[in-house]
Parts: structure tokens; sequence; C-alpha cells
């Protein structure tokens, strides 16, 4: 991996007391900007000049900010503790880039090696702030390091099982999904519905325990006996195909 030094000039001295024990996350709020930019965004905000360590165009170029043992300025009470990586983009508007994504694997590897397993925060979970914004894909980034995950398939995590289709760390979610031959439905967060009913289209759909969509069978949920058909389509109100009759509900009137 390379690290582009522009050789940034600094106003003043830093302070080499910064012992990385987290990384944060940033996005430069700016569709467009190069590190010089920031820089000198930074240095009219009166500070020494940029506040990140490192920066990931969109191109997926890396680059130095501060030194990585100088105190930083992109996150209060954090500053002396940390490394501050910032991605060009504004993430409450855009989608990271394919180049960015990669660029950040490498960069992990690298901090990884030099400093351990550190955790990894996004600036708003440490500050109140937006940053680094609703569309950065922050979960698949703490994941991706934090947990070790890169292999593609089914992962479980303590909220429930997903399922990562790439080994950037991407996830299926809000969407209906057929994996080995059994239907999923994820949910926004990325997690596989399990235990519950969904209503899509108007008709009534189940997920099992084993998150599997209920199909060509009957099953019990609180009570009452329901059935399905082969494409998981709750019968109701009607005669079943083995020829029993359901409610308005679905349930089977005995
Ligand atoms: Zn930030």
């Amino acid at each position: 991996m390379n690290i582009i030094d522009v050789g940034l000039n600094f106003n003043g001295s830093l302070t080499y007391e910064n012992n990385p024990q987290e990384i944060v996350l940033h996005h430069a709020e700016a569709s467009n900007c190069t590190v010089q930019d920031i820089h000198s965004w930074h240095l009219a905000n009166g500070w020494l000049g940029i506040g990140y360590h490192f920066f990931i165009n969109k191109q997926g170029n890396i680059y130095r900010g501060r030194p990585e043992n100088a105190v930083g300025s992109h996150c209060p009470k954090h500053n002396s503790i940390s490394l501050g990586v910032c991605f060009e983009g504004d993430f409450m508007t855009e989608n990271m880039t394919q180049e960015q994504i990669s660029a950040y694997k490498e960069l992990i590897k690298y901090i990884r090696a030099k400093y351990g397993d550190i955790p990894i925060y996004g600036h708003k979970e440490l500050y109140s702030t937006e940053c680094p914004g609703n569309n950065f894909p922050l979960e698949a980034f703490k994941d991706i390091v934090v947990n070790n995950i890169s292999e593609i398939g089914w992962h479980k995590d303590a909220t429930g099982w997903y399922y990562l289709t790439n080994t950037q760390g991407w996830y299926y979610k809000d969407s209906w999904q057929k994996i080995d031959g059994e239907w999923y439905s994820f949910d926004s967060e990325g997690y596989a519905r399990q235990f519950v009913w969904l209503q899509d289209q108007a008709k009534w759909y189940y997920l099992k325990d084993n998150c599997k969509m209920a199909k060509v069978e009957w099953l019990w949920v609180d009570g009452e006996c329901y059935c399905f058909n082969e494409h998981g389509e709750l019968y109701v109100d009607c005669f079943t195909s083995d020829g029993y009759r359901v409610d308005q509900t679905g349930a089977w009137i005995q």
C-alpha cells in the first residue's frame, strides 16, 4: 500500500503525543476535494493544518495528513488516542466508490499491523454530528475489522443473521433474496427477518425461526395453524390446495 505524502506544511509545532487506540472515520462533506483543500480549510479554522491522519480520495489514493504520532484535530476527547481517517465525498447524499472501499481495507490492514486490532468508530458515535453521513457504510466498515469478517455468505452477530455479498463487506438489505433455493427477507439494517410475519404487495408471508420463508407447508404460529403456497403466500379465506378451510386471517377453521 502506498501512502502519498504531499509535504503539507503545518502552521506551528505539532504535539507528538498521539497514542492510537481507536480509528475514527469521517467524510469531507465535500463532493470534490483534495488533501491540500482540507489542509487549507483547517488552517483557516486557526488550526495547525489538516486535522486528520489519512485522507482517501474517490480514486482510492491514500494521503497522509498529520503524522500518526501527532495529536489530531478531528474528534474532541479522542484526538490524542486515535487516528482520524477522512473520505472524499458527502455521504449524506453520495455513495462511496469501490476504489475507496478497497483503499480503506488496505489502510486498515496497515494500521492493524502497527497498532493491533483497535476498534473503529464513526465520528457520530463519539460526538454530536452527522459525520460521516447516512450513506457511509459504517456497520460494514466496522465489521470488516472488528470481527475480521470478509467471507462471502452467512454471518451472525448479536442482533441476527446477515449475508455478505462480497469481500468488501457489502450485504443484502431491504430485499427478498433467494439463497441456495430458499427465500429470505432482509430488513433495512441488513438482518434476515426471523420469526415474523411480513406483508408485501397485499400478501402475507412468514419468516421462520431459521429465517427461511415458509412455503408449501402448514405452520403453527401463536396457537393457530396457517398454510402457505409454493410462492410463500398465506392462504386466506379459502380452501387450501390440500382441501382445508382457512378464515380471513389465514387461520385453519377446525
Ligand atoms: Zn467527522
